[in-house]
């Protein structure tokens, strides 16, 4: 605090347009004079004379092109973008001809933004501008936006923001010039008001008679003061406008308000729905098809790891390879069978009857899988009966004619038979007795079709059924699960030595297991690959918004920044937009991902979903949001707060 320097003192400022290319025009002439603190000062002179352009550089809006303009004894040319912010926040409260209120807000909103600047709490705030507002016969009007006020009412609105902070200097640049003559008097009023509290005005007007109302008049003419009353020392009062400079800019007290952010964020999303709508389209979709698939295709994997794991997986099948006429195959015989017993990671070896007959009860008769097996098919499988027992080797070395039912074939066959042990069948043109009904497997594999089946003991089945000796597929159970892929190659050895020629194939469930996860694998990078193009063109999408709300909106950022907004503050506001806006899609793909998830499982499609390939999904919309609304909310941080407020 120098208590020997005015409160403003400009030396010699000058200032020109152009350069460059352009053709240089000097506005100010080296234009110098010092104000104190609670004068009333008016600037005047004609249109066209410089006042706007000398107000903008008092205002700390715009630089001199030279010349030394000291602020309480500082120097402005040494103060950097935030605190020049400062200042403007803290001294300066600007009345614009135009009035330059932010349309889509309130009129409390308005008055409130310097204070949200300043770091004010919201309650305190929304308190002091009500107060405001209504101490300028607003009180009635606090929620009425600019476009329902009259012009003089929005003049008011403008002197309630300037004031909002503290006002101490209030720069009115023809505040009346928009007004008529009766809203024009009222705001002298209130200026003379202000002066006399102490605050200091310097008005700016080309009107002789509106500055008459200031204590000192200034005139200017094409740049260069060519009259001057003169300081009016006053006695009392000015010491409640003085300027504390204790106060460290720069070293903010402004506490990130991203809830008043999201706020003022929601109103422009709101406003603009349809555009946002549309900017969102590619990350809807790209999130909440990244989590349909992924759900699909986990569902599937789990139905089909249920169905081979079914039947266990501690399996080997071998069956003869008969398709290729070019491999003259021999099938797999029994004295084949009796050496891959031998084999000492072998632990059972049970040959396999596959094929079709009409099977026949009473008047009904389907078409059927028949499988002839041993009495070792039920453990091995995990595939016991309900209902009756499964047939014996005993019934397998007799050749015994008895059946045992699949529950679908049972229920579908004899719907109205309560019990089907004991019934008769005909498998082709042979009479079977139902011995038992198996469990139902179709439940766990997904596949009801597995269900449908005829099982006869192996031996009736080659010789009384099917009239054929060679099984075939044979199902060979391996002892120890780890030793499995070394259990296949003992097989393969030794049926290759045996046959000379490879007339067979080897497949067992853990294999295919293992297939099936490498698909997945591939299909996982697949998903990646979309969820990052879908997220790129909806991020686009959503920097071409970003960019042209900022080219929009370009004089509320002047507006902004006039009240003291630092460049972060704009950052931040429209970074936070961004984010919300990408947070939205992200909610909403997720939303849509799982409502067409839900859709899918009705269908009967096998669907799982991951909760951390939501989450991730949604936090990479998040992320695209801040990645591609950076360069658009750095581009309006930077806009010079002259130009901007200059925009239409
Ligand atoms: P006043 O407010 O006294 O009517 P201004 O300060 O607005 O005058 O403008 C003074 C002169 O400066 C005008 O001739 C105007 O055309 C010119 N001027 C103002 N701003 C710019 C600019 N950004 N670029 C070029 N010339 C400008
Ligand atoms: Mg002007």
């Amino acid at each position: 605090m120098s208590e020997s320097w005015p409160l403003i003192s400009l030396r010699d400022i000058r200032k020109h347009y152009g350069g460059g290319d352009k053709p240089r025009v000097e506005i100010l002439h080296g234009i110098s004079l010092d104000i104190h603190a609670g004068e009333f000062v008016a600037i005047m002179g004609a249109s066209g004379s410089g006042k706007s352009t000398l107000m903008n550089i008092l205002g700390c809006l715009d630089k001199p092109s030279a010349g030394s303009y000291r602020f309480a004894g500082r120097n402005v040319a040494d103060m950097d973008a935030d605190e020049l912010a400062w200042l403007r926040r803290e001294a300066f409260g600007f009345v614009f001809q135009g009035y330059h209120l932010i349309a889509t807000e309130t009129a409390q909103e308005n008055v409130e933004i310097p204070a949200l600047y300043a770091g004010m709490s919201e309650h305190e705030r929304a308190e002091r501008a009500s107060a405001l507002l209504t101490r300028l016969g607003l009180g009635e009007r606090l929620h009425y936006r600019p476009k329902q006020l009259s012009g003089g009412q929005q003049q008011r609105v403008s002197i309630a923001r300037a004031l909002m902070n503290g006002g101490r200097i209030i720069l009115a640049d023809e505040p009346t010039g928009a007004l008529d003559s009766r809203s024009g008097e009222e705001v002298m009023r209130l200026l003379n008001e202000l002066a006399d509290a102490g605050h200091t005005i310097i008005l700016i007007t080309h009107d002789r008679d509106v500055a008459a109302n200031a204590r000192r008049v200034i005139e200017i003419r094409d740049g260069n003061v060519i009259s001057d009353t003169g300081p009016v020392q006053r006695e009392a009062g000015s010491e409640t406008a003085e300027l504390r400079l204790d106060h460290q800019p720069g070293q903010s007290q402004w506490r990130g308000d991203v809830l008043e952010a999201c706020r003022a964020a929601w109103r422009v999303m709101w406003v603009n729905r349809f555009r946002t709508v549309l900017t969102l389209l590619g990350i809807i979709i790209g999130v909440a098809s990244v989590i349909v698939m992924l759900a699909v295709g986990m569902g599937t994997k789990e139905r089909v790891v249920a169905e081979l794991g079914a039947f266990g997986t501690n399996h080997i099948y071998v069956s003869p390879k008969r398709e290729s006429s070019r491999v003259p195959g021999r099938g797999i015989s029994m004295s084949d069978l009796e050496a891959l017993e031998d084999l000492p990671q072998i632990t059972y070896v049970l040959p396999n009857f596959s094929g079709s007959k009409v099977v026949r009860y009473g008047n009904e008769d389907v078409q059927t899988r028949i499988k002839g097996s041993r009495a070792a098919m039920s453990r091995m499988l995990s595939w016991p009966v309900v209902t009756g027992s499964f047939f014996t080797e005993e019934d397998d070395r007799n050749m015994a004619t008895v059946a045992v039912l699949g529950s679908r074939l049972a229920s579908n066959l004899m719907p109205d038979v309560e019990n089907p042990v004991g019934e008769t069948i005909l498998v082709g043109n042979v009479p079977f007795q139902v011995i038992g009904v198996l469990g139902s497997k179709g439940t766990v594999t997904g596949d009801e079709g597995v269900d449908d089946l005829v099982v006869i003991p192996y031996s009736t089945a080659s010789l009384r059924v099917f009239g054929e000796r060679d099984p075939s597929y044979v199902t060979l159970e391996v002892g120890d699960m780890k030793q499995i892929d070394a259990a296949a190659k003992a097989v393969d050895d030794l049926l290759f030595s045996r046959h000379q020629i490879r007339d067979f194939n080897l497949e067992n469930a853990a294999a295919w297991i293992a297939a099936q996860a490498k698909t997945q694998d591939s299909m996982g990078v697949m998903l990646a690959l979309i969820a990052v193009i879908s997220l790129g063109v909806g991020g686009i999408g959503v920097m071409n918004v970003m960019l042209m709300t900022v080219r929009e909106r370009t004089r509320e950022i002047g507006i902004r920044m006039a009240t003291g907004a630092r460049q972060r503050d704009i950052l931040q506001q429209f970074l936070t937009e961004a984010v919300l806006v990408t947070t939205v899609g992200g909610v909403t793909g997720v939303i849509l991902g799982l409502s067409i998830g839900v859709a899918l499982v009705l269908l009967g499609m096998p669907v799982i979903f991951s909760l951390s390939a939501i989450i991730s999904a949604f936090f990479c919309s998040v992320i695209t949001g801040l990645v591609f609304g950076f360069m658009p909310a750095r581009q309006a941080a930077k806009l010079d707060p002259v130009v901007a407020l200059a925009n239409e």
